[in-house]
């Protein structure tokens, strides 16, 4: 049994939180052990060298011969006696006890959690569940949500990292790897830190939201200190409820037409989050759609994107297509340009199909003319034109919420910002004309409310009211 200290405690103020650690085992649990204290350390925690003195302990057991269980089951007991707040990690905390269920629980049930070996993030989760790290602006090098690149008032809050699906047309995948979410307690930390920073307008990202959590079995992790589980409805409810002190609007990108998606559109009939998903569908016609192995290429969306609109009218619906894919005839490609006009997507992108290198389509048959493909793009971008441009005509007459991305002159000429139905960089804009009343004033990373006056291309031209 080997005993660690953090190298800082001495000299570090005694409101730091303190933990006392108990690596027990092999080399292999030692290294685990090396990896949770290097975390630890770096968020500022300190370790104590008794129990008594420690805010919570961690015992990193072993389970591989009777003895070493025997000694991680004596050292958790211990802990539990002198100090009661113990978690449990390493191999002994995967071991199942005589009658199922897990072993550690049975004979300890009152430790705060159990993890098995490799399990650093586990083990943080459970540590903020029940001792959160203060966050000290003089100590920290970094904000506590990160350095961002976007304006202060608008952020992206990516979920998972990876791709479970092997679209022919992509190499994402081969280059960033399966999907990996992250655990929903940093995720909603971070979101908390991105909206007590000024953040008013966060955008859910990853490759495919809607597969959040699939590789980790949807497990439950905690914020708060209260359960959450890894999946997409239960996080876009958690945002909108955090968002909603803040004023502040949450945005969903890259979310595949599956059939739980449906789940989320009352959360955005209610104004939790804001009525606008960005669904990559790439192509309409189920040959083709087959042909690019995309994800829930069975789905019927016309009756998806119908219902979903009868749920939330509001509804705001992005999305990028791929005209000219390989072997994509001119009905095909028909059907996608009525797909278009009858799904009416407000926000549709297109790009010509162009060869990736180490991509499986390059190897599918009947690869087109470049200015077949071309001539394709500009023949579905003319009829996106359309109606995109019908559908801001409606607005005209409306009062809408806007949010100010700039505003020279002190606000007192004008500016620019976005409506729900635009996101930042890849949609429209409001144009906002000169406030009329003397007493208003733009101001960059505020909403104001505004009269659609008229349409300018994509974009929407407003009176700030
Ligand atoms: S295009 Fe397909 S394979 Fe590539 S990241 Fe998106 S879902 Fe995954």
């Amino acid at each position: 049994m080997s005993e660690l200290a953090a190298p800082a405690a001495t000299t570090t103020p005694t409101t730091t939180p303190k933990v006392g650690f108990v690596s027990l085992g092999c080399p292999k649990a030692l290294t685990d052990s090396e990896l949770i204290l290097t975390q630890l350390s770096a968020e500022g925690y300190a370790t104590s060298k008794t129990f008594e003195g420690a805010d919570l302990v961690i015992v990193n057991t072993c389970g591989f011969i009777d003895d070493a269980v025997k000694e991680s089951l004596d050292t958790i007991g211990e802990a539990l006696a002198a100090n009661g707040k113990v978690i449990v990690t390493g191999c002994l905390g995967a071991r199942a006890g005589d009658a199922g269920g897990n072993l550690v629980r049975q004979m300890h049930p009152s430790v705060l959690a159990v993890t098995g070996p490799h399990a650093t993030q586990e083990v943080m989760d459970a540590v903020h569940a029940h001792l959160p790290k203060p966050h000290d602006p003089f100590i920290d090098l970094v904000p506590a949500a990160g350095i961002k690149l976007t304006p202060r008032h608008y952020a992206y809050l990516k979920i998972s990292e990876g791709c479970n699906h092997r679209c022919t047309f992509c190499i994402i995948p081969s280059m960033r790897g399966d999907l990996v979410s992250r655990p929903i307690g940093d995720v909603l930390k971070e979101a908390r830190a991105l909206f007590e920073g000024g953040v008013k307008e966060l955008l859910v990202i990853s490759q495919d939201t809607s597969a959040y959590g699939v590789d980790v079995k949807y497990r439950t992790g905690f914020f708060d200190g209260r359960p959450v589980k890894t999946r997409m409805l239960d996080l876009v409810q958690a945002l909108g409820e955090m968002a909603e002190p803040y004023g502040a609007w949450v945005r969903l990108h890259y979310v595949y037409p599956y059939p739980h998606v449906d789940d989320v559109i009352p959360l955005m009939a209610e104004g939790k989050v804001l009525p606008y998903l960005d669904v990559p569908f790439q192509h309409s016609h189920p040959d083709v759609l087959r042909r690019m192995k995309r994800p829930a290429s069975g789905e019927k969306n016309l009756e998806r994107i119908a219902r979903w609109r009868e749920l939330c009218p509001e509804l705001v619906v992005r999305s990028t297509f791929i005209a000219g894919f390989p072997g994509e005839t001119e009905a095909e490609f028909q059907h996608l340009l009525d797909f278009l006009r009858e799904a009416r997507i407000d926000r549709a992108g297109c790009f010509a199909y162009s060869p990736v290198a180490g991509a499986a389509a390059n190897d599918i048959p009947g690869m087109l003319p470049k200015e077949v493909r071309e001539e394709r793009r500009a023949r579905f971008m003319a009829v996106a034109e359309e109606v995109s441009a019908d559908k801001l005509k409606r607005r005209v007459g409306a009062t809408m919420q806007v949010l100010v991305d700039s505003a020279p002159a002190l606000g007192r000429k004008g500016g620019v910002g976005r409506s729900y139905a635009d996101a930042p960089e890849i949609d429209g804009t409001v144009r906002l004309l000169p406030p009329q009343k003397l007493s208003k004033r733009l101001a960059v990373g505020e909403f104001t409310k505004a009269r659609i006056v008229g349409t300018d291309g994509h974009d929407l031209v407003a009176e700030p009211i």
